[in-house]
């Protein structure tokens, strides 16, 4: 298990650059703003910001209190919170015309909300600048304070989303101070809080769970409600993270899919190459059909 797998083919993508997406990156950089799908590389990034018109802010700086082993943002001790943060990516979201904005953030345990002002504050700005765009957030468990939940539930975002990341066994291991159940309940504060807006969560898979415990994560999620799943490939970011222990194959995530709509999910994604807020856009309809 110390050599490292070999990547298959179906990962091997080209980035698109084009002059649309260089001058999105530079608007990015003149509102000191960060995106996930800058920071992390995604590889979808051509299809989202210019075709889908979707695109997943990070807010709260860009320094992680946290440090979990498949993450390759920054960990350390965040600076000074930037309240004039909501405008800015209301602006951008604007100005990128977005259907479907996701906004996340690193896990600022320093702060006594976890943030949640700040994220409540994003979603209100993005909808007075831009009605038409769903919202999506994307929280770390907030300290677990289901008053800080409350603050961002009350903002009315279209999905809540909150990510359970891996199995319960292997929670521990790739998660720093997150805990299996404690995102499990998160979830469903959420869904009781507001059983309008739909709940969201995804797993990334070949960090060596077994296919049973896939199964029973969905079961899990299902027990508390959540409305959709997605599945994606892990990809070790630099070779001090945690190391892929498995690439599944696309007819694997196809059939893993087709579990998942069989528990009841009401929409899945799953594929190598499936980040959390791959295709998004697509969900608030389908969440909300039901
Ligand atoms: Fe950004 Fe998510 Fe699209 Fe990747 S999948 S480019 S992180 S919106
Ligand atoms: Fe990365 Fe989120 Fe973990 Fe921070 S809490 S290290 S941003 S996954």
């Amino acid at each position: 298990k110390e050599e490292h797998l070999r990547k298959p083919d179906w990962l091997k993508i080209k980035l698109n650059t084009n002059k649309n997406y260089t001058d999105l990156k530079k608007m990015m950089r003149e509102k000191n703003l960060h995106t996930v799908c800058e920071e992390a590389r995604c590889p979808n990034i051509h299809e989202c910001w210019a075709v889908r018109k979707t695109a997943t802010f990070m807010i709260l700086g860009d320094v992680c209190t946290r440090a979990c082993r498949f993450c390759a943002v920054k960990t350390g001790l965040p600076t000074e919170l930037d309240l004039q943060e909501p405008e800015r990516v209301a602006d951008s979201v604007k100005l990128m015309d977005l259907k479907h904005a996701v906004i996340t953030a690193v896990a600022r345990d320093d702060l006594k909300d976890g943030g949640a002002q700040v994220f409540a504050e994003t979603v209100r700005a993005i909808r007075r600048k831009l009605p038409t765009c769903s919202i999506e957030v994307l929280p770390s468990d907030m300290h677990g304070k289901i008053e800080n939940l409350q603050m961002l539930m009350d903002a009315k975002p279209d999905i809540m989303n909150h990510n359970i990341e891996t199995v319960k066994r292997l929670t521990p291991r790739v998660r720093a101070r997150a805990t299996y159940e404690r995102s499990l309940e998160f979830l469903r504060r959420a869904k009781e809080m507001d059983p309008t807006i739909p709940t969201k969560s995804s797993l990334m898979i070949g960090l060596g769970e077994t296919k049973e415990e896939i199964i029973e994560t969905m079961d899990d999620l299902r027990a508390n409600d959540v409305d959709i799943m997605t599945i994606g490939q892990y990809l070790q970011p630099t070779k001090k993270h945690i190391k892929v222990q498995k690439y599944y194959h696309p007819d694997e995530f196809q059939e893993l899919k087709e579990i998942a709509l069989s528990k009841g999910f009401k929409h899945c994604e799953s594929g190598p190459l499936v980040r959390s807020s791959y295709h998004a856009d697509e969900q608030v309809g389908a969440a909300q059909q039901n």
